[in-house]
């Protein structure tokens, strides 16, 4: 039982090695998947490990647990920047990879929209890997954009827009990472949200100064919101509109 348990421990650390190493370089897509982490340790055993041994409330593990948890700033899901965290999500998953079910480095806060639109599960390529918030640093390098769809009602739509800077590969996970996880329609539907709580403002500052009252406010607001979060579907939004004629000059208002 000892030698057991302690080829099994030896496993998952030279598992959680591996990754780290393959992650800074860019080549998760190389780890292999497995069966079982030591002789005898299979699959099932370590989904259990990791769900009562870390996973459930008064676990001995559940310190590290809540750890990972509370570790995004404002408890923001990281991979969608929008919802809250609710759950951990294993970055390779624990049935393909079970010698990384406990790892810290594989669990990443999420919420549980983005945990269940699973990306790859198996990539093979390194386009297919899925975004890490602790390895993939993305910089200020804007690559989120908006456009204003000019009718009315108005509507605004989010893509991405890879910078100069970014390698073939990283342009593709973004891109990958944006689609699955559905975030053009997510910060879709909550930019249509800002505006209908904007819309009575934007309204009184045209009847003043219909040239640029709009124009100003909403330049302001994409330069607040720009230094907070350059790549924000807001900084996105807030841009699209300031830059809009058609938008500032009354496209903000609803149909009728
Ligand atoms: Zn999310």
């Amino acid at each position: 039982m000892a030698a057991r348990l302690s080829a099994a421990t030896q496993a998952v650390v030279n598992a959680s090695r591996e990754f780290d190493r393959a992650a800074q370089r860019g080549r998760i897509h190389q780890i292999k998947t497995h069966e079982v982490v030591a002789p005898d340790v299979t699959v099932e055993e370590m989904e259990k490990v990791y769900t009562q041994r870390m996973a459930k409330t008064g676990a001995p593990g559940r310190d590290i647990y809540d750890e990972i948890f509370s570790a995004s700033p404002q408890g923001r899901c990281p991979l969608c920047t929008q919802r809250s965290v609710t759950t951990l999500d294993h970055h390779l998953p624990k049935a393909r990879f079970p010698a990384l079910a406990v790892a810290p480095l594989n669990l990443v806060p999420a919420c549980s929209d983005c945990n269940k639109a699973k990306l790859v599960a198996v990539p093979t390529r390194a386009e297919e890997v899925g975004l890490h918030p602790y390895y993939d640093n993305l910089g200020d390098d804007v690559w989120l954009k908006a456009q204003v769809i000019e009718r009315r009602p108005t509507a605004v739509k989010f893509k991405v827009v890879a910078p100069a800077a970014w390698d073939a590969v990283l342009s593709a996970r973004v891109l990958h990472h944006f689609r699955a996880l559905g975030l053009a329609s997510l910060f879709a539907s909550e930019a249509a949200e800002e505006l209908i709580n904007i819309r009575h403002q934007l309204t009184t500052l045209r009847a003043a100064d219909p040239v640029n009252g709009v124009r100003r406010e909403l330049r302001r607001r994409a330069e607040s919101c720009a230094a907070a979060r350059p790549n924000g579907w807001r900084t996105a939004a807030y841009r699209a509109w300031c830059e809009c004629d058609w938008f500032c000059d009354g496209g903000f208002q609803p149909a009728g």
